[in-house]
């Protein structure tokens, strides 16, 4: 497993990698690491941040596995943007993790994907909402990373309702 993240990572957007560095060793360092989230969380958003995710897509051109095609829906290329959301089973498991936590307000994946990729949040730089923001969207990011690979690997069906509760008891007990 080790070897699927860290072997030869520079052919995956090398391009954004640089910026993406540069933001975190400057602005955004004190924030990502002082962040109460559990530590496998914040490991798996350090590869998105550093764009070294696992995708299909990736594993495919380092030859690891055969095809680039998620291995959920097996209707797309496995990219970093379906890897996260645009999958429509993780889809739904975001749409109710942030329906509950945000009823009033519709989070869209592109703010899903600019919270994990840059700690971007919809409210302003200086908003008190930032915080709980990152800490749902990465604790959620998690889980259905974690069900993900259960479901490649020991074959767990990968059940949208397994995780939003997973995802909201984690929540509640680091927001609470
Ligand atoms: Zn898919």
């Amino acid at each position: 497993m080790e070897d699927i993240f860290t072997s030869n990572i520079q052919i995956y957007s090398r391009n954004t990698d640089t910026n993406n560095k540069r933001y975190l060793y400057q602005k955004g360092f004190k924030r990502f690491w002082s962040l109460p989230i559990p530590p496998p969380a914040r490991n798996l958003w350090y590869r998105i941040l550093s764009r070294k995710s696992p995708t299909s897509k990736y594993l495919n051109q380092i030859g690891t596995i055969d095809s680039p095609r998620c291995h959920l829906c097996h209707n797309y290329v496995d990219n970093l943007e379906h890897f996260i959301v645009q999958c429509t089973i993780k889809s739904t498991v975001w749409n109710r993790v942030l329906t509950s936590h945000y009823p009033t307000y519709n989070v869209t994946n592109s703010n899903i994907l600019k919270a994990l990729y840059n700690m971007e949040t919809p409210f302003g730089t200086q908003s008190s909402r930032n915080i709980p923001f990152l800490v749902i969207i990465s604790t959620t990011n998690y889980y259905i990373w974690y069900f993900y690979w259960q479901f490649i690997i020991h074959n767990i069906p990968f059940v949208a309702e397994a995780i939003i509760n997973r995802s909201n008891r984690q929540i509640s007990i680091i927001l609470n």
